[in-house]
């Protein structure tokens, strides 16, 4: 006998899958290219490129949290056809107009040296994406990905939203959708950055909060004092503004998702398991008891064992 879900876990949305596939790529049109770091100074080079996808597959298919696949053009160092890379949606179901044909993606620039041989590297997909200019045309794939989605009911709940870096291409779309319900849907994200001039799409989540009380953004800078802040990781946050986390963590209602940079979610985990009571906690994390009693020594191999996340918590970390 299938057993109803514990009251408060979410049922995900039902998404659409692997509608165009890697053999057999769709073509997008570039519609637009744009930096999207809150400054040209910024130490990473990352654009928010928007692709018109009518006529394919993926038209009004897409939903945040999704990736799309690019497969760059030409061959790799063997002579074979380039393998797709699937980069995150940073748009709401309907893309960037509402009609569903133009879906955006965050992309940084893969900017690096040969370790042995001191040449330049620079990354296949998120180069020939970011050289592109509007009306040039890319192969794309997908969509893919069905855990880090929405509820099928986005106003049932409320949103804990932590982001490192291009980790935030998700809750762009996310933070729209859930907004446009007319739900009481509370939102904090979350977003961690090097510098203050790495912040993506800082005038857009700042707008939002001024336009909209239900959303709190907040930012954790880790290599320099910002706000009358020290240096922080995301993690930090939950201190740092623990009177606006702390009661939103309490909460029954609330969804916790965590994207970005592989070792975060360690991190944050640790946080929680220190600072919330024992029945806060257990709503986000199940976490063996000998585990609770040597929390700063914590790894990562420990996720899903002795640290297990329960249904309302999303993970999307890449290393
Ligand atoms: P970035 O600009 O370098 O920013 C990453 C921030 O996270 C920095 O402030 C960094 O601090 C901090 N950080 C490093 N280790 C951390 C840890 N253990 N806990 C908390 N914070 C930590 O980021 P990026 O280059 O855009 O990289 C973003 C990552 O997200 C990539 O690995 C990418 O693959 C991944 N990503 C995932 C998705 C997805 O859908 N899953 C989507 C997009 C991106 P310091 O550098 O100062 O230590």
């Amino acid at each position: 006998m299938t057993q109803a879900p514990p009251v408060n876990d979410p049922t995900l949305q039902e998404v659409d899958m692997h509608l165009i596939r890697p053999n057999e790529p769709g073509t997008g049109v570039i519609v637009s290219n744009e930096i999207c770091t809150a400054s040209r100074k910024a130490a990473g080079y990352v654009r928010h490129i928007e692709i018109d996808v009518s006529g394919t597959p993926l038209e009004g298919k897409c939903r945040p949290g999704q990736s799309i696949g690019i497969v760059p053009p030409g061959v790799d160092e063997k002579g074979r056809p380039h393998k797709v890379r699937l980069y995150s949606l940073a748009s709401p179901s309907g893309g960037s107009d509402g009609s569903g044909k133009i879906y955006a993606v965050t992309v940084k620039r893969t900017i690096d040296e040969h370790w042995e041989t001191n040449k330049l590297f620079l990354g296949v997909a998120s180069n020939h994406l970011c050289d592109c200019q509007s009306g040039d045309e890319v192969l794309v794939t997908g969509p893919a990905g069905k855990r880090f989605v929405l509820p099928a009911d986005p106003g049932a709940h409320d949103y804990v939203f932590f982001a490192t870096g291009t980790g935030i291409a998700p809750y762009r779309g996310m933070v729209e959708e859930i907004l446009a319900t007319e739900s009481q849907s509370r939102i904090a994200l979350v977003m961690g950055a090097p510098y203050g001039t790495d912040l993506l799409y800082h005038d857009y989540f700042t707008e939002a909060q001024e336009r909209d009380k239900r959303f709190t953004y907040l930012t954790a800078i880790s290599r320099e004092e910002r706000d009358g802040h020290g240096r922080m990781y995301v993690q930090d946050a939950l201190h740092a503004h623990r009177e606006t986390l702390g009661p939103m963590l309490q909460n029954e209602r609330t969804l916790l998702y965590i994207c970005g940079i592989a070792g975060m979610e360690l991190g944050i985990f640790q946080k929680l398991a220190t600072q919330l009571s024992h029945s806060a906690l257990s709503q986000y994390l199940d976490v063996e008891e000998e585990a609770m009693a040597s929390i700063e020594s914590w790894d990562r191999r420990m996720i899903h064992r002795q640290v297990k996340p329960t249904k309302r918590v999303m993970l999307e970390v890449y290393a």
